[in-house]
């Protein structure tokens, strides 16, 4: 059994959050700590660790992930000059909540992909 992370107090509303969308699969709310003048962070209302832990029960809410971002850019206006969607998994990736989460970042132009 995963043990839940903050993300899951924040989709039961238990600690606060600037929620800027939610349904019976996802929700989505503002990063705490902002890398980009938009950054959202869209995640399954579900408990899924990692991308390591996807099964093909999750394609629903995941393809769903995909649905609300491109709904939330175009309502932030940055839907056409352009955003970036990342998900990182463990060590390498950089991940540091074990509850998947789509970043949802733009609003300036991001640079190269990868810190080299
Ligand atoms: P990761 O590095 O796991 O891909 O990203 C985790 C993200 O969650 C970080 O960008 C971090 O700023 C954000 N975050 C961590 N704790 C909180 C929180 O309590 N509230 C919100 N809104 N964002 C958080």
């Amino acid at each position: 059994m995963a043990e839940e992370t903050i993300f899951s107090k924040i989709i039961r509303k238990e600690i606060p959050a600037k929620i800027v969308y939610q349904d019976e699969l996802v929700t989505a709310f503002h990063d705490i700590s902002p890398q980009a003048p938009t950054h959202i962070l869209i995640i399954p209302n579900k408990l899924i660790p990692t991308v390591n832990d996807v099964t093909e029960q999750d394609e629903q809410a995941l393809g769903h992930l995909f649905v609300v971002a491109a709904k939330i850019a175009k309502e932030k206006g940055i839907a056409e000059d352009g955003y970036r969607l990342i998900v990182n998994c463990n060590r390498h990736g950089g991940q540091e909540v074990f509850h998947i989460h789509m970043h949802l970042v733009g609003g300036q132009p991001l640079g190269p992909m990868l810190a080299k």
